[in-house]
């Protein structure tokens, strides 16, 4: 390979950040040597992933966790040398609480995201009525869809499980993870294993079961230690960005606090124009920014793509944590949160009680709690003023949990157009996307916005964006 090709990079994410770190290793392992220059709007790296420390208590602003089904986070840590900063939740699975109907009720045990799985806890189960519970029974006996059009969430929900789930468990728990509303949800897209069970066991309770011995064998720890569904970092999730910026630093430069503004293609190579006037040539270029910025950078290149690019929606959400003294508490915090149906029209739609679900987070004799609000339904609760918000969050935590301590501080963390929504006809819509950027040699997409919201999710894309960026330069 040429040595004065040059390889940009856009955005310093996990996904920028995770391309640069693969392309390096491609490129050392004889695969040839480039020029990297990673691009990054802000003047931190990490995107989405903050993690603060104060007074002794460790906040994340924005992910706290992934998950360890999805091995591709994990191996990018064992890879990087952080294996011993996995951190297991405290107990390997912990309740979570539905508020419904002005109390906590813990979801019934062996509800594996909204799939029963065990038959007792169902019975002596607060949440559900009889006549959800006896729906929910009928699922193993709901023959499967015969069309293959893809279909919202919460159309697959109510056809298998019936409308309360939907409602009380399926809704909430998805407003928890993905900020989304399950009525314009694609199934396919955010849920495929879900499809994948009903057409593989024409139920979701046989494909749960089956699942479930899989994941008997989850990822090990090299120690044997099984690791548990959520993993954490324990000195938070900005070491992943630390270590990656690590070791990167000296093959890649990093240019902080310049922001892409116009992307151009010239015979040959690619010009990217930043704010700051400056323009840089690229012969491959990785745009690892949200796809609506993406849409915005290749305007000029493409509007079709960038028109595909800018349907993808994005929601804004905040995550509010609050500290407090944990004896002035009363409420057990004995689970790792709660989540709060639409119907129940509160401010917070999820909370997790970080100090009961992971070692280190507070400090001895302290509590915190973190609260995710904003999303698909109530995004203009982001735009509030800090005293605006802080009071409704406070109100629900005294409503939900009886609080009425005040906190020993409150961090807000705002993120506007940050998480990318899958909805119904996204599968065809990214593989529009794909074969629009293709027929551009050298232009690459990756982010979270295309095969997988989470941050596994987004190293194992990255991986993939740098193993093509390579095959096309080597061609
Ligand atoms: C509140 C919240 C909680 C979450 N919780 C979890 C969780 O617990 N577990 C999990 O797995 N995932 C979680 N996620 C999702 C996770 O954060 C994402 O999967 C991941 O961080 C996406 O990384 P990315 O690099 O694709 O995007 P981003 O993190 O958005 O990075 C894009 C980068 O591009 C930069 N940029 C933008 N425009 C330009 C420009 N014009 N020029 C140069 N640079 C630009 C931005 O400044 C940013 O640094 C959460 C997300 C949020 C918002």
């Amino acid at each position: 390979m040429e040595k004065d090709k040059n390889i940009l990079i856009i955005g310093g994410g996990i996904a920028g950040l995770a391309t640069a770190y693969y392309l390096k290793k491609g490129l050392q392992k004889g695969a040839g040597s480039c020029r990297i220059t990673l691009i990054e709007k802000g003047s931190r790296l990490g995107g989405n992933i903050i993690t603060e420390r104060l007074d002794g208590f460790l906040i994340e602003g924005g992910p706290d966790c992934f998950l360890s089904e999805k091995p591709w986070a994990l191996a990018l840590c064992r890879e990087l040398g952080i294996e011993e900063e996995l951190l297991p939740t405290k107990k390997p699975s912990g309740t979570t609480y539905v508020y419904s109907d002005g109390r906590l009720h813990p979801l019934p045990e062996g509800i594996i995201l909204m799939v029963p799985t065990k038959v007792l806890p169902l019975i002596r189960d607060s949440l559900i009525s009889w006549r959800g519970k006896l729906r929910m029974a009928m699922e193993p006996f709901i023959p499967k869809r015969k069309e293959t059009a893809d279909e919202s969430l919460a159309e697959f929900v109510r056809r298998r499980l019936g409308e309360e789930v939907l409602q009380k468990i399926a809704q909430p728990l998805v407003a928890g993870i993905h900020a989304g509303d399950p009525e314009t949800m694609s199934v396919r897209a955010s849920f495929p294993k879900f499809v994948e069970m009903e057409e593989k066991y024409g139920s979701l309770v046989r494909g749960m079961l089956h699942r479930m011995k899989a994941m008997r064998s989850m990822a090990k720890k090299k120690d044997g230690k099984r690791l548990t569904m959520f993993v954490a970092l324990k000195s938070g999730m900005q070491l992943l960005v630390d270590t990656l910026t690590d070791r990167i630093k000296g093959d890649v430069t990093i240019l902080k606090d310049t922001a892409v503004n116009r992307i151009e293609k010239e015979d040959h190579h690619y010009t990217v124009e930043t704010e700051g006037g400056e323009s840089l040539r690229a012969h491959a270029l990785v745009v690892a920014t949200p796809a609506w910025v993406a849409a915005e950078l290749l305007e000029a290149l493409d509007e079709e793509l960038s028109g595909l690019l800018k349907s993808i929606p994005y929601v804004s959400t905040a995550t509010v944590s609050l500290g407090y003294e944990r004896d002035r508490l009363s409420h057990p915090m004995d689970g790792f949160g709660f989540v709060v149906p639409e119907k129940e029209g509160r401010t917070i739609m999820a909370a997790t009680w970080t100090s009961s679900k992971w070692e280190g987070r507070a400090p001895e004799g302290k509590a915190l709690i973190r609260c995710f609000v904003g999303g698909a339904k109530r995004g203009e609760l982001v735009q509030l003023e800090d005293v605006e918000l802080i009071r409704l969050v406070k109100k629900d935590l005294s409503d939900i949990m009886g609080i009425e301590e005040e906190p020993l501080f409150v961090r807000i963390y705002r993120w506007h157009r940050a998480m990318p929504q899958y909805t119904i006809g996204h599968i065809e819509r990214v593989e529009t996307i794909e074969r629009l950027c293709a027929s551009y040699s050298g232009l690459y997409l990756t982010g979270s916005a295309y095969h997988g919201i989470g941050i596994s999710d987004t190293v194992r894309e990255a991986e993939s964006t740098a193993e093509k960026v390579i095959a096309t330069l080597l061609g």
